[in-house]
Order: C-alpha cells, then structure tokens, then sequence
C-alpha cells in the first residue's frame, strides 16, 4: 500500500521530508502541500511533488480524501490545532518538535489521542532513531551494568541574533530531554540550571553556556552543556556511567588524516548533516505504521514529558541553580 502523505509547512525541514518520502522511502507519497507562504509549497511540488496538490489552509488539507496521513512541519506554534485536527479525522500524524508549544498544549493532544483509543501521533524525536544512539542504548542495558550518571553536551557553531535563553531548552536540549529518558529508560524528576561566565560570542539576550542538570526517578544524575557559540562545530557529546563502565555515542563517520604532523578528522558544523540518516529511518517507521492506520515511534505521551520539562528547565533558567520539580499526569495506558 502507499500512504497518500499531506505536508502541512514547507521550510527548510518540511521540504526535506517531502524529499525523502518522494525519492528515498518506501510506501508514501506526498499527494498533498500546504504553506502560508503558497510560494514555498510551489516551489517544493516543482522540486520533488509534481503530482501534489496544493492547499490553501492546513485544515482543507487535512480533510482532503485522498490524504492518508498527515505530516507537519509548519511553526512550532501551529503544531497543536493541527495535530488535533488529524486525531479528530483519524488520520495518522508526523507531527516536528515540538508536539506543542504548552505542557497543556501537549496534554490536549495526549487526551484526544487517548478518546480515539489508537496511537495516530508520532513526534519527530529522531535521535531515537540514530543508529548511534541505538548501539548506545544496548550497551547501557546489556554492558555498562546500571547507569549512575550521564554526562553530554549540545554544541552549535553559531545560533540567530533572535535565539534567546529560553530558546537553548525548547529548541535546542529538547532533542536530549527526548533521547536521554528514552536511553535510560527512566523519567525526570528535577532540574537544575547552571551559568558559568557569559562566553564572549553569546548575544546581549542570550546566557550561553549553560548546564542543565536533570535528576531521573532511579537517581541517575544527567549534566547537559549547551554551548551554542561554541564556534568550532555541531557536536554532540553523551556518556553514560555504569556501575560495570562507560559507553559514549560514537562520533559520525570522518576520514581520518595523518597530515603536516597531525592526526585529524573534520568535525560537521551543520546540524542537517549530523542526524540525516536518522530522519529517513524515523520517516520510514512513520510510513509503516500509517500503513496499518497507526503511529509508532515517540508519542503525544513523550511529546507530553518534553514539554513538562521543558518548562521546568526554564524555571530553573531563573531560579539560580535551585532545583524545580518535574511532576505529570499519570501516564495512560494507550503508551504503555
Ligand atoms: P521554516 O524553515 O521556518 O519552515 C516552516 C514553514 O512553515 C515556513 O514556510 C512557514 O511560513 C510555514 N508556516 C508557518 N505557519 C504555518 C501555518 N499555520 N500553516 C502552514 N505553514 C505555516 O522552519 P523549519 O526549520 O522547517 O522548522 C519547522 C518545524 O520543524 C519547527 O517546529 C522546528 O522546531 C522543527 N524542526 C525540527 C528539527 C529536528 O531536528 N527534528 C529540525 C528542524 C526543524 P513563514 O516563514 O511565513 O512563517
């Protein structure tokens, strides 16, 4: 079967999925597009979706019978209606970080879901799909013995003048919020946020470094660098400390040079470029379950806890290193 696919947002992450379900994947094919800036769908259907149609409004879109499954890649802000919308049609969900914007936002969504009795929402958490993250994760449970602490960092280059504190959580260690209770199989339950000197690169609105320390209901403590002025590259760093030993996620895939007395490897500056393959393995697990009118993958559930503790890590931006709670709803059965 092929999955009609309607593409709701078509930037830079939302043109690149339509890519690789149209030229990489298996099993879809995006029949539909919708962008507020109708120029941008266009020039994606001129590209890579010839046969799409092109939509006015994310809703027409989604009400459309030809379209199977729906994959949103628009504004964070926008995620929630449309994500509801699809739940209400039934229609399976690819729905980009963040699955919304508010903790309440999320756990709309959670309910809906739960009403309809059917995973329909997969959230675009792919660093569980990294083939990095996965050999890590079996190393923790079959090698390192029971994780104690972790340690990771979230480099960038450079980040936009109107990135901003609060920013560096819900854009950027949302991705780790994600990956490391997925790694330790385990939930947070308090924040911590450290600042050490500004460094000098960082913006006037922006406080860059800053480590996040999250505490795990088996106590295991996680410290997080987020550095993104760190000027040198896109670098993803992560141990984990066992009882047994240690697993670090291996670096990407560099040619080694032995050249002018130095033994180097480039290291990749471009966020695209450090988890692409995940993307095509995340899509193509979208893709399978939509076949079968489902989602599989992270859920709303985990959409849900990123936004928790997102929020508790930006109250913790402002409490000055004093650890803020994590606390949720009881988690519904529908996720277990
Ligand atoms: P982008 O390049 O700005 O693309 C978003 C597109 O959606 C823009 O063309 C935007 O138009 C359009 N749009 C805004 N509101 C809309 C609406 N209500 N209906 C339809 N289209 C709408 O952004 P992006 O970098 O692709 O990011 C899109 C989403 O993906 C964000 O939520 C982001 O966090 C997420 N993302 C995830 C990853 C990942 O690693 N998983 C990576 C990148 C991005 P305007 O420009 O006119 O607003």
């Amino acid at each position: 079967m092929t999955v009609r696919i309607g593409v709701i947002g078509t930037g830079a992450i939302g043109s690149d999925h339509a890519r690789r379900i149209n030229q990489v994947l298996a099993g879809g094919k995006v029949v539909a597009l919708s962008d507020v800036k109708s120029a941008s769908a266009e020039a994606v259907r001129a590209g890579v979706a010839p046969d799409a149609k092109l939509y006015a409004t994310g809703e027409q879109l989604i009400a459309a019978d030809d379209v199977d499954a729906v994959l949103v890649a628009s504004w964070g802000a926008t995620h929630e209606p449309y994500v509801l919308a699809a739940i209400a049609a039934g229609k399976p969900c690819f729905c980009e970080k963040p699955l919304a914007t508010t903790a309440e936002g999320a756990k709309r969504i959670v309910d809906a879901e739960t009403a309809r009795g059917r995973r329909l929402v997969q959230v675009g958490f792919m660093r569980r799909y990294d083939a990095g993250y996965v050999e890590l994760k079996e190393a923790v449970r079959s090698r390192t013995g029971a994780p104690i602490m972790v340690h990771a960092a979230h480099r960038n280059p450079t980040v936009p003048e109107a990135y901003v504190t609060a920013m560096a959580i819900h854009d950027t260690l949302i991705h780790e919020i994600d990956v490391l209770r997925w790694l330790l199989d385990d939930d947070y339950v308090s924040a911590r946020v450290f600042f050490p000197r500004q460094a000098a690169r960082a913006n006037a609105k922006l406080r860059d470094p800053q480590v996040v320390v999250l505490e795990t209901k088996k106590g295991v403590l996680i410290d997080v660098e987020i550095f993104v002025n760190c000027h040198y590259g896109y670098d993803i760093q992560c141990e984990v400390v066992g009882e047994d030993g240690t697993a670090r996620l291996p670096e990407p895939m560099a040619v080694q040079l032995r050249l002018g007395a130095k033994l180097q490897n480039d290291i990749l500056t471009d966020w695209k470029d450090r988890f692409v393959s995940a993307y095509d393995v995340e899509l193509q697990d979208f893709l399978k379950a939509a076949a079968r009118g489902t989602a599989a993958g992270p859920s709303s559930w985990d959409g849900y806890v990123a936004a928790i503790t997102s929020d508790a890590c930006v109250k913790a931006q402002e409490a000055q290193g004093v650890a803020v709670p994590i606390e949720m709803v009881r988690k519904p059965a529908l996720y277990d």
